[in-house]
């Protein structure tokens, strides 16, 4: 099989209906990648099924489309990918690298996010209990091409954290990991607010000797109140019939040059325009931008 020498992706979650932040996300990691020929692949991450949106899934791929951002090869879905994640975390809690944790809602609440690995060694059953792998007492660092060098200790910033809920859902930070690797993703272009995920995916990218992908974490497009324009927020979904002009606006939020012309051009067209002129060393290094500053 060829290896392609840039494999990107766009990973949306279906709890909510794509906004400019989404947007955002989506024209950069489309345009890193088209930028320099490579792929962009499309993966759906609808691991929790009580937080869906009923048909978020089709009017988020809908949206792109109307956006002329046309993903290479076939939709993803991580529901169809559990066997996958169940092989990795058996086979951890059958090492001892895992194990399963019961403590209450109520008891995590004291831990201030920080699990101290109170049952550790318990030895727990699996079954009804969330499953957490044991982390080292170890700093994980990275160079982010915006963000430059951000760096974590896992057993004093994050501790043991789940990769399997209690509720037999898969956690996130697993999916990722395997699913980045399983598609052969080289770079991952995603917002800011995941920068703090990454010395964790690290850490179990090394534990599964898989390949370290390049990082672009951009600015978090954040209301007046300083609140991440997120779909937890009620932000507006994107409009379908205003593609041009939210491209457009998109590309100055991420700091890329525009022209006069493109406000009649066709969404692919702005497209067109944008790939040659992509420069990710124009991103403003910067965790946040305020929507209203904006033009
Ligand atoms: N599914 C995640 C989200 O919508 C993005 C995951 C990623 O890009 O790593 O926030
Ligand atoms: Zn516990």
């Amino acid at each position: 099989m060829n290896s392609p020498s840039y494999i990107g992706r766009f990973a949306p979650t279906p709890s909510g209906y794509l906004h400019f932040g989404s947007l955002v996300a989506a024209l950069a990691s489309y345009l890193d990648a088209r930028a320099v020929g490579g792929q962009w692949l499309m993966r759906m991450e609808d691991l929790d099924p009580p937080r869906e949106v009923a048909g978020a899934q089709q009017a988020i791929l809908r949206t792109l489309e109307s956006y002329a951002l046309e993903w290479d090869g076939e939709l993803i879905n991580q529901s169809q990918r559990h066997e996958a994640y169940a092989q990795v975390v058996d086979r951890w809690f059958s090492q001892g690298l895992a194990y399963a944790c019961t403590c209450s809602r109520k008891q995590l609440e004291a831990f201030n996010g920080v699990y101290p690995g109170v049952c550790r060694n318990a030895g727990h059953q699996p079954q009804n209990a969330a499953i957490r792998i044991r982390v080292p007492e170890l700093e994980y660092r990275f160079e982010d091409r915006v963000q430059g060098v951000f760096a974590q200790h896992l057993g004093s910033d994050v501790g043991d954290f789940v990769v399997r809920r209690r509720d037999g859902l898969y956690a996130y930070q697993l999916a990722v990991v395997i699913d980045d690797a399983w598609q052969g993703i080289t770079d991952i272009v995603r917002g800011a607010d995941l920068l703090d995920s990454t010395p964790r995916q690290l850490y179990l990218q090394e534990l599964l000797g898989l390949p370290q992908p390049r990082y672009l974490h951009l600015p978090l497009i954040t209301q007046p109140d300083g609140n991440k324009l997120g779909k937890s927020y009620r932000s507006p979904p994107l409009p379908t019939d205003q593609a041009t002009p939210l491209l457009v606006r998109a590309l100055r939020a991420l700091g890329q040059p525009t022209d006069d012309g493109l406000e009649y051009a066709s969404p692919k067209e702005v497209l067109g325009w944008a790939i040659k002129h992509w420069n990710a060393d124009l991103i403003p290094r910067t965790r946040h931008i305020q929507e209203a500053e904006l033009s």
